[in-house]
């Protein structure tokens, strides 16, 4: 029985899973401020705490994400493009495609039947079409992030939103309900415009099934419904879908653990 950590340092949240034989046996899931190197120590007392487990236990520690290479502990660093194509190949192993859409960023993923990457495409800087853009127009309505995917789902008119700018898109929104446009309306127009911004990067390294999405977005129901209908295919989300990278960074570790004769 090999236990292995996986910790995931995103650009607003801090995510740790740990493995034992390919099962996950704890989580955690937390803020990042600006203390990053607390954040990720904070994150990994947290899983080893949910796991009931001792760090001297783990045999090997994995980072990935944004942050990684401020995780003072651990044995290696992975891109978190590694970590979410074997995360999610792991979770449903017909992934050819892996959707991204964390705090800041968005990231498409061409994955082999084996898990590894064959191809990749980011968005560009800006904030448009990310975690952060729903963030800031959820806000402007009044709902928290984890509210928005439900609400959205009642919407029986969705307006067009236009603006691709998380700045514009605000003032969008905010005048669409000046104008009397219901929120949940307001919600649907929003992410149908995330879902054409994510297929346009998806038509980069090319649409292929099996779609899986993954990053706190995709906790969002509104916007998975809105995505498979935009991409015209069904799209896989597990319940440990914000998890993915964290979770692909600890098999990884089970992969080297094993390798080392942990
Ligand atoms: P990062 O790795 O860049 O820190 P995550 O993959 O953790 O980002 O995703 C963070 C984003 O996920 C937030 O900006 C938010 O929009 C979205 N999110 C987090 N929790 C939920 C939730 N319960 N429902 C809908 N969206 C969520």
């Amino acid at each position: 029985m090999t236990l292995t950590g996986g910790v995931d340092i995103g650009s607003t949240t801090a995510k740790c899973v740990l493995v034992e034989d390919g099962r996950v046996v704890g989580k955690s899931l937390a803020p990042v401020g600006v203390d990053i190197v607390r954040d990720a120590d904070h994150a990994f007392d947290e899983a080893l705490l949910d796991a009931h487990r001792g760090r001297e236990e783990v045999a090997f520690i994995v980072g990935t994400g944004y942050g990684r290479f401020k995780i003072r502990f651990g044995q290696l660093v992975v891109t978190e493009i590694s970590c979410h194509a074997r995360g999610a190949s792991h979770l449903f192993p017909g992934t050819r495609l892996v959707l991204d859409i964390g705090g800041q960023d968005t990231k498409v993923i061409r994955v082999s039947e084996r898990g590894e990457v064959e191809d990749f495409a980011m968005n560009d800087k800006c904030a448009a079409g990310t975690g952060r853009f729903l963030d800031v127009c959820a806000n402007a309505l009044g709902f928290d992030v984890a509210e928005i995917g439900p609400v959205s789902l009642t919407a029986r008119r969705p307006v067009k939103v236009t603006s691709t700018c998380t700045v514009f898109a605000e003032s969008e929104v905010t005048s669409h309900l000046s104008r009397g446009k219901e929120p949940p309306d307001i919600l649907a127009g929003l992410h149908a415009s995330i879902a054409s911004r994510s297929l346009s990067l998806m038509q980069r390294v090319g649409v292929v099934p099996e779609v899986t999405f993954t990053g706190g977005v995709s906790r969002n129901e509104g916007m998975v419904r809105a995505l498979a209908q935009r991409v015209g295919l069904p799209v896989n989300v597990s319940p440990l879908s914000q998890f993915i990278g964290a979770l692909g960074a600890a098999l990884l570790g089970q992969e080297r653990a094993a390798g080392a004769g942990a």
